[in-house]
C-alpha cells in the first residue's frame, strides 16, 4: 500500500528523497515525483508548490497516477491558537477553507454543494503521527501537560487554509475572531491542507496534515517564516516522517 508524502516547499521534505531505496523519478503536471521505499514501506514523495489549487492537483495525481492509499502532508504553518508557539507541532483533527465564502447562498466557509465546512483527517493516521512526534522531537510535551518544562508542544485540532500568506497581526486577529465567533478554534493557518483534505475526502483516501509552526501569522511572520523554514523545518519533517514510517513497519 503506497503512502504519499506531500509538502509545498522543498525545505519541508528535508532529505527524504535522498533516503529512498530503489528511487524512481517522474514528472506529471509539471511536478516531480519520487517513488521508492522508506523503511520497507512503498512511498511516493511530491512537492505541490504553494496554494490550494497546486495542492489539489498534486493530491489528485498522487491518488490517480501513483495509487496512493494514504496521504500525509508535512509542512509549516502560522500559529493562531493562543498557546501555539513557533517550533510547536500541530496535527490536524479537521481542516477548514477560511477563504471559502459563497454567502448568502451557502453558509460562510461551507464548501458549496457538499454541506461540509469541516474536512476530517484520518484519526488512525493522525494518532500515529502524534505518537511519532512525541517520540522523536526534542523536549516535546503534550499541550495539557503543564508539569514538564516547556519544550515544544504538540497540538491536535483545527487547521485552516486559504490562498493568503497571513502576515499581519490585524489579519490574524480578524481571522481568529471571525472563526471563534462561529464556534471554531483555529490553531494554525496555512495554504494547502484543506484542499488536500477535500481531494482525499472525495476519493475516500485517509489523510493527515502535520505542520510545524514557523511564525505567528503576525507582523514578524515573513522574517520568522524565512529563517525557520531554512533552519528547522527540514530537520523536523525528516525526523517525523522517518518515525512514522518506522511505526508503520512495526505495525505490519
Ligand atoms: N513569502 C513567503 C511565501 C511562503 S507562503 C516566501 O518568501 O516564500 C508560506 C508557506 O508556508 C505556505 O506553503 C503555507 O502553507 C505555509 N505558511 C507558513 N506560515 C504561514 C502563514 N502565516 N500564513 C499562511 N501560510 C503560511
Amino acid at each position: 500500500m503506497t503512502i504519499a508524502i506531500l509538502s509545498a516547499l522543498p525545505e519541508e521534505q528535508g532529505g527524504l528523497a535522498a533516503a529512498l531505496a530503489a528511487p524512481r523519478e517522474s514528472v506529471h503536471g509539471g511536478r516531480q515525483f519520487h517513488s521508492g521505499t522508506l523503511h520497507g514501506q512503498p512511498v511516493v514523495l511530491a512537492l505541490s508548490g504553494i496554494g490550494k489549487v497546486a495542492a489539489a492537483i498534486t493530491a489528485t495525481l498522487l491518488i490517480e497516477r501513483f495509487g496512493a492509499r494514504q496521504l500525509v502532508f508535512t509542512g509549516v504553518a502560522g500559529g493562531l491558537g493562543d498557546e501555539v508557539r513557533v517550533g510547536d507541532v500541530v496535527v490536524a483533527e479537521h481542516m477548514l477553507q477560511h477563504d471559502m465564502d459563497a454567502s448568502p447562498i451557502f453558509p460562510r466557509w461551507e464548501l458549496p454543494g457538499t454541506g461540509r465546512t469541516l474536512l476530517d483527517c484520518d484519526s488512525v493516521l493522525s494518532t500515529l503521527i502524534l505518537r511519532a512526534a512525541r517520540a522523536c522531537l526534542p523536549g516535546a510535551t503534550d499541550q495539557n501537560d503543564h508539569e514538564t518544562t516547556p519544550g515544544l508542544q504538540i497540538h491536535h485540532g483545527l487547521i485552516v487554509s486559504g490562498d493568503r500568506f497571513v502576515s499581519t497581526a490585524a489579519e490574524s486577529d480578524a481571522l481568529r475572531a471571525g472563526l471563534r465567533a462561529a464556534g471554531y478554534n483555529p490553531l494554525a493557518v496555512e495554504m494547502e491542507g484543506a484542499a488536500v483534505a477535500q481531494v482525499c475526502g472525495d476519493y475516500g483516501v485517509p489523510c493527515a496534515i502535520v505542520r510545524t509552526i514557523s511564525d505567528r501569522a503576525d507582523d514578524a511572520a515573513h522574517r520568522d517564516f524565512t529563517r525557520f523554514v531554512r533552519e528547522v523545518a527540514s530537520r523536523y519533517s525528516d525526523r517525523l516522517i522517518h518515525a512514522l514510517l518506522r511505526a508503520f513497519t512495526d505495525l505490519r
